[in-house]
């Protein structure tokens, strides 16, 4: 088996005219925490939802440990353990935190039964405890929409957690986040890779987090890959530099 847990090849995406993705190769080994930065319509929001199986590719292949998954839908890649948070946050603001955690649980769950009907006990334990993990216990009961925009990123980042994923692809985490409390998210989410032992693949936009974050990088520039290293590297690399300045 490959030492790679995600191995995308060749990857092309079009929409009508538009080549989203050219031909993207890249591969995320288990237990790291890899980045996937470039400039506004750059392709890497394209990239997560072809991983995910939110649309299916032109051409290529998508192997998560070893088995391919391109040619699969969302529910059966999410049961393997692949699931994604989204640019914009997506709870229920007249839910408490728990019970968005609690409905959170589809991929591992039966769904409706247990949508209607009480939580068995070990699931509002595990709502608990992630939400501990995060430092959002004490708002544990509190409309998720009365939570700073932060501490919402971080509801759902917990919320994504109860399904135990074993690669989570997080697009643009520290997005519209107070620049003092990003160092803070950073920290959650370096822990939950140690810890909780998850692979994390992250879009970012702000550099300077990514840089923090993830010890090797890839830029996408035009849908295609235009490199890729650890962080020292990229952020001295001149592609890289002339492609955030030619999108401006
Ligand atoms: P990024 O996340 O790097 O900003 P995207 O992947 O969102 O970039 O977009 C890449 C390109 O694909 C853009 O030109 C965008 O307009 C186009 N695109 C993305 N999704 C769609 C879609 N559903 N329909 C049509 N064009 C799309
Ligand atoms: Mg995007």
């Amino acid at each position: 088996m490959s030492e790679y847990q995600l191995e995308v090849e060749g990857v092309c995406k079009r929409f009508g005219g538009v080549v989203a993705n050219d031909r993207i190769t890249l591969s995320v080994p288990q237990g790291r925490i890899i980045g996937l930065i470039g400039p506004n319509g750059s392709g890497k929001t394209t990239l997560f939802n072809s991983i995910v199986g939110y649309h299916p590719i032109d051409k290529g292949s998508i192997r998560f440990e070893g088995r391919e998954i391109s040619d699969m839908r969302v529910p059966e890649i999410a049961r393997l353990g692949v699931l994604r948070t989204f640019q914009q946050t997506r709870i229920y603001g007249k839910m408490t935190c728990v019970q968005n955690m609690q409905i959170s649980m589809p991929h591992t769950n039966e769904g409706l039964r247990t949508m209607f009907s009480k939580y068995p006990p070990e699931v509002v334990d595990k709502a608990e405890s992630l939400l501990e993990f995060l430092g959002l216990y004490a708002k544990r009961h509190l409309m998720a929409g009365d939570l700073s925009f932060g501490q919402q990123k971080l509801l759902e980042f917990a919320m994504a957690l109860m399904n135990e994923p074993r690669l989570l692809l997080l697009d643009e985490p520290t997005a519209g986040i107070n620049p003092t409390l990003i160092n803070g998210l950073i920290e959650r989410l370096k822990r939950s890779n140690a810890d909780l032992g998850i692979t994390l693949f992250v879009i970012e936009h702000n550099i300077r987090a990514i840089m923090n974050l993830a010890e090797h990088i890839y830029c996408l520039a035009h849908g295609q890959l235009l490199t890729s290293g650890p962080p020292d590297q990229i952020q001295n690399d001149q592609q890289v530099i002339d492609a955030y300045l030619g999108a401006k």
